[in-house]
Parts: structure tokens; C-alpha cells; sequence
């Protein structure tokens, strides 16, 4: 087999093996927030992605350290690999829309959006949405790993810091996911969004390829010498960001599960109309969704950290993240005003700023 061959099914392998280690590893079982289409119960889930990425990057690893695989060699095969993932994102969208029922809108609109809410194949063992999201996060890291290999075997002891530092941020991002992923069962697309090309295409391709962007474009380049303090100032960015984003979901998460308990020493404030509650203090006080700043701050400490500010490839990462934020803002806004009436006006008068404070 050619190694352009080997690439392209390279990520066929890499999500087969997720998914096999996924189902027969153990796992924290727990609810999750979404309901069932049909029946309204809340949906169970296994949930052991830290324990697929650790294995899977220690499979990764001996096959490197024994000569099997060079470390950079996904870097060698980002082209045909690229490809592998687009076309089997876009096989396994179109199987998996066209192979459910309709659910009456149009089909263009059914492909890109999805017809099934919640699909866990395998008598419930895994669920489509939670296994897509940590195949997505198991190839970006091999791939980050892989493209800053080739920088460091190319330039090795001039290579850029930035890169090193690139790579730590980015696993922070991917393990950090990992680490609180039993928190993502309470986000958008658990519970908002439906399985189709937008979910499955941007997991198995987009997300793996499109945010190794920055180090994509920087790789094959030589040590830009940046300054320490704009490296200092990237990582700071970035982990102020993660502070919003993270903070803003686990106190979400903890209201959810457990409204009276404080989080971080935080009492939680919240608007009710008897029945329902709006969580106004802490995070949830600053903006109404404040972890989008903070998701597109990290994008921009990513950005920084590659020591090229005025080149524009790193900038399309938090650039993606703007462009698909503002917009989910807004649905979410119109989904909230739906669900919760007059309760979501209030809380609208009482956080005025939707994602920026004092600006937007
Ligand atoms: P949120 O976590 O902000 O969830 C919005 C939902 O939270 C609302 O629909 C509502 O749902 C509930 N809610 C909103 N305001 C309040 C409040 N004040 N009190 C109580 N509940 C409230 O958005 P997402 O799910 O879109 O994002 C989750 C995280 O994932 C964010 O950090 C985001 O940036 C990140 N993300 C990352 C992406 C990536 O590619 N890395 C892509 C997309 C998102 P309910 O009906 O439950 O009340």
C-alpha cells in the first residue's frame, strides 16, 4: 500500500479504533440533560473519553518510538489524510440522514441539519454525538502532535517556541474537553442540535484538520524569533479565555444539577417564574454567554502563540470561532425566548450584553 493510500485511511483507522476502545473500555455511566424524541426520558450515557485519548496517544506513541510510524508522519500524510476524513464525513453524513426518516423539512436542509436527535447505536452503549466529538479531539492532538514533530525535526534546536507553546494550549484545549466532557451533555448540540453534516462532517474532518490551522501554516517555517513577552501575553489570553469558558460551563452545570449550592464560593442568584430558573450571578452575570468570549479568547491566545501576528492562517481559527458563535448566539437567544417566555425578557433586562459586555 502507498503512503498516500495508508494516509487517506489513516483517519478510518484512527476513528475505528476510538470507537472500538470506546465500547469496550469502561465507563462513568450517568444522565445526561437531553431528552428522548419520543418517549421524553433523559438520555443515559457512557463517558470515558480520557481513558480512549490516553490509550489511543500511547498506541500512537509506541508506534513512533519503535520505528513503525516516523512522528511526523501525519504531517507527510495531512494531504491524503485530509481527504480520507472529508470523504468518509461526508459517506457517513449522507448514510447516516438518508438512512432515518424524514422528519418533514427539505432535504437539503435535512442533510446539512440531520433528521435523528440523539441516535446511541450499539443498544445504547455509545452515543453518535459524544463518540463524533471525541474522535474530532483524539485526531486534532495526533495531528498537532504530528505537524509540530515535523517542525522540530526540520529546524530541532532552533525550532520556534512558539510552536512548543502552540502545542501545550492546544492539548489544554483537547484534554480539558476530555476532562469535563460529562459537562458537554449539557451544551447546544446535546440537546439543541440534530445528527448531520454539519455535526458529523465537522467532527471527523473540520474539527481534526481545519483547528490544527495555525501550526498547518506554520510548520514548514523557520523560528520567527518572537519576543518572550508575546508569547506571555498568548498564553495569558488564552488561559483568561479558558477561565470564562470553563468557569461560565461548570457553573452552569452545577446550577443545572444542583441549584442552591454555590460554585466557587458564588451563592447563585437566579430569576425564576416559580418554575423555571435563570442563573443571573457569577459568569452568568457578566454576559449571557460570556463562555463564548471566552472560547474565542483561547482562539485568540492560539493565534498569538505562534509568534507570527500579522500572518493570517493562525487567525482564521479564532476568526471560525466568531463566525460560528455569533450566529449560534442568536439561535440560542430566539430558542431561550421561545422556551421561557416572559423569564428570558427579564433576564435579557438583566444582563444586557449578549456575549461582550459593554460592547455586544
Ligand atoms: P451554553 O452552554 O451557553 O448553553 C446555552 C443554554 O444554556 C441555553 O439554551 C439554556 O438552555 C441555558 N441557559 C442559558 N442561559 C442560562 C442562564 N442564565 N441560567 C441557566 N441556564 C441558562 O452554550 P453552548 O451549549 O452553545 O456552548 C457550550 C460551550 O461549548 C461553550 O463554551 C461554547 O463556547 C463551547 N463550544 C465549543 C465549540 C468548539 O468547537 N470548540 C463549538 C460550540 C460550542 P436550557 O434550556 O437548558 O435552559
Amino acid at each position: 500500500m502507498s503512503d498516500a493510500v495508508a494516509g487517506f485511511f489513516a483517519p478510518w483507522a484512527v476513528f475505528a479504533a476510538v470507537g472500538v476502545l470506546h465500547l469496550v473500555l469502561p465507563a462513568r455511566r450517568m444522565a445526561g440533560y437531553a431528552r428522548h424524541e419520543r418517549t421524553g426520558e433523559v438520555l443515559q450515557y457512557r463517558v470515558n473519553g480520557l481513558l480512549v485519548f490516553v490509550i489511543t496517544l500511547a498506541v500512537w506513541c509506541a508506534l513512533c518510538m519503535t520505528g513503525l510510524m516516523p512522528w511526523d508522519w501525519l504531517w507527510q500524510q495531512r494531504w491524503p489524510s485530509a481527504l480520507g476524513a472529508l470523504v468518509l464525513g461526508l459517506g457517513a453524513s449522507a448514510a447516516t440522514v438518508l438512512g432515518a426518516p424524514t422528519s418533514g423539512r427539505g432535504l437539503l436542509a435535512e442533510l446539512y441539519l440531520g433528521r435523528r436527535e440523539n441516535p446511541q447505536p450499539f443498544g445504547g452503549r455509545a452515543d453518535a454525538k459524544m463518540y463524533l466529538y471525541l474522535a474530532g479531539a483524539v485526531l486534532l492532538e495526533l495531528n498537532v502532535l504530528s505537524f509540530a514533530a515535523h517542525h522540530w525535526d526540520v529546524f530541532g534546536g532552533d525550532a520556534s517556541p512558539g510552536v512548543a507553546l502552540y502545542v501545550v494550549l492546544m492539548s489544554w484545549f483537547v484534554v480539558d474537553y476530555l476532562v469535563f466532557e460529562r459537562v458537554h451533555l449539557y451544551t447546544y448540540d446535546l440537546f439543541a442540535e440534530r445528527v448531520g453534516f454539519k455535526l458529523i462532517w465537522g467532527c471527523l474532518f473540520w474539527y481534526p484538520y481545519f483547528y490544527a490551522v495555525g501550526l498547518w501554516a506554520v510548520a514548514d517555517l523557520a523560528n520567527p524569533d518572537a519576543p518572550a513577552w508575546l508569547l506571555v501575553i498568548a498564553a495569558a489570553v488564552f488561559l483568561g479565555g479558558w477561565v470564562l469558558a470553563r468557569g461560565a460551563n461548570l457553573q452552569k452545570h452545577r446550577f443545572k444539577r444542583e441549584p442552591d449550592r454555590a460554585f466557587l464560593g458564588i451563592a447563585p442568584k437566579a430569576l425564576s417564574d416559580g418554575e423555571r430558573h435563570m442563573l443571573v450571578s457569577g459568569f452568568w452575570g457578566v454576559s449571557r454567554h460570556v463562555n463564548y468570549l471566552g472560547e474565542i479568547a483561547m482562539g485568540v491566545g492560539l493565534a498569538l502563540a505562534l509568534g507570527r501576528p500579522s500572518m493570517l492562517a493562525p487567525w482564521l481559527y479564532p476568526l471560525y470561532y466568531v463566525a460560528l458563535l455569533v450566529p449560534r448566539e442568536r439561535a440560542d437567544d430566539r430558542r431561550c425566548a421561545a422556551k421561557y417566555g416572559p423569564l428570558w425578557d427579564q433576564y435579557r433586562a438583566e444582563v444586557r450584553w449578549r456575549i461582550v459586555p459593554r460592547i455586544y
